[in-house]
């Protein structure tokens, strides 16, 4: 690459291509080893000490695909792991110890929750959860044991945007780390490192792969931290398939054409939504008018296809009628591929610092690269099967 920054549409398009050797082939091939073969013991011994000695160590291929996430991303260095929650504990536990504190945000993804909760705890890593829309009100909770702030913005399923500088800030002055799960904003649409994040954290399962056939994850770092987390990675013995790191790299030269086409899908469809008499609210924070929007103008460059409508209260009957036949729209976790998805969520059952006020059903959707006219006609039928439960006025 020349001295030149060039734009991320272009980085998208010649990141990772470095390995030039292979039959000049645009892409970086498939690269299967297990073993590598060194011609002396010299050769062998001066492969010490890099990261190119096994295959388990990681080949041309994810090389090729983690070089192009920290050149998008701006980090130093990325790990690849076999799915976006084995990259967050990863993550996690290569920075956490026994005796530590953990301060982690209420609207994180109920898995990594899970995982605090769980290993963390046996392990002797204290978590107090809080909300997500503190911002430095965060001071109040820091300890002198606290060493990670972890943020993930928006949250998952209720999509509270979070004030990442206003909390690195703190974080950093306490001396503790920041960690972001940013599989929302992509590595395109937030800068995490130039916002105050020590640790970038992805599921790459989502918008970097897109095509809802590759499980992955990956964690990126600064300088100060590659090491640590690096050597970790090492010992867990980590490691992910050739074969998926070329889907992903094929996955992510779309990334920009596709979170275009999701986020303007998205927005026609969150405003037909936002005028239906049944929707309390849509919590999209590309939306003018919805929750946390002034935070996400100002430090993203960009929105997917996810996000979350309030109902207002109506049987559970009324909202399956609308679920149970949707013809565009599958039912199913994940998101991030070229698909459209919806789902009935319950964040009330997790949050522990604050609360969830919604009092109906929650639904989140995954708006795909479909015409959204099919897909909002998809939706009116749901509607209209909801509106003909005469359950669907009223009641809980
Ligand atoms: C899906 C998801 C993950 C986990 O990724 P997997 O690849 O499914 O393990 C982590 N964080 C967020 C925000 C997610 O949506």
């Amino acid at each position: 690459m020349s001295q030149h920054a060039v734009h991320t549409e272009t980085l998208l398009a010649h990141s990772g291509r470095a390995q030039k050797k292979a039959g000049g082939t645009v892409n970086t091939p498939v690269y299967r080893a297990s073993t590598l073969l060194f011609p002396t013991v010299d050769a062998l011994r001066s492969a010490y000490g890099t990261h190119h000695t096994y295959g388990r160590h990681g080949n041309p291929t994810t090389r090729a695909l983690e070089s192009a996430l920290c050149e998008l991303e701006g980090a130093h260095g990325a790990m690849l792991t076999p799915s976006g929650l084995s990259a967050l504990t990863c993550a996690l536990l290569a920075t956490l110890q026994p005796g530590d504190h953990l301060l982690m945000t209420d609207s994180v993804y109920d898995p990594t929750r899970a995982f605090c909760d769980g290993a963390l705890k046996r392990l002797g890593v204290a978590t107090t959860y809080y909300d997500p829309t503190i911002g430095d009100g965060i001071r109040a909770l820091m300890r002198p044991n606290t060493k990670l702030v972890f943020v993930e913005s928006p949250g998952s399923l209720t999509f509270e945007m979070q004030d990442i500088p206003a909390i690195s800030q703190v974080a950093h002055e306490h001396g503790a780390w920041v960690m972001l799960d940013n599989t929302w904003g992509t590595p395109i649409h937030f800068a995490s490192f130039r916002h105050g994040v020590d640790v970038s954290v992805h599921a790459a399962t989502k918008y970097i792969v897109g095509h809802s056939d590759v499980l992955m994850g990956v964690i990126l770092t600064t300088e100060a931290l590659y090491p640590r987390i690096r050597g970790f990675y090492k010992q867990l013995g980590l490691t992910v398939s050739p074969d998926d790191a070329y889907l992903a790299l094929r996955g992510l030269r779309t990334l920009s054409v596709r979170l275009e086409r999701h986020q303007h899908n998205a927005r026609q469809v969150a405003q037909w939504l936002a005028a239906q008499p049944e929707v309390e609210q849509v919590l999209y924070p590309a939306l003018p008018d919805a929750p946390g929007h002034a935070l996400w103008k100002r430090d993203f460059t960009g929105a997917c296809g996810l996000f979350a409508v309030q109902l207002r209260s109506m049987a559970e009957q009324a909202v399956t009628a609308m679920l149970d036949d949707m013809r565009l729209f599958g039912m199913g976790f994940s998101w991030g591929g070229f698909e459209s998805l919806i789902l009935l969520t319950h964040p009330g059952n997790d949050r522990t610092a604050k609360p969830w006020q919604g009092r109906g059903p929650l639904l989140r959707l995954h708006v795909g690269l479909e015409n959204p006219e099919d897909l909002i006609a998809d939706l009116k039928a749901g509607f209209d099967r909801m509106r003909s439960e005469p359950s669907s006025v009223g009641t809980t």
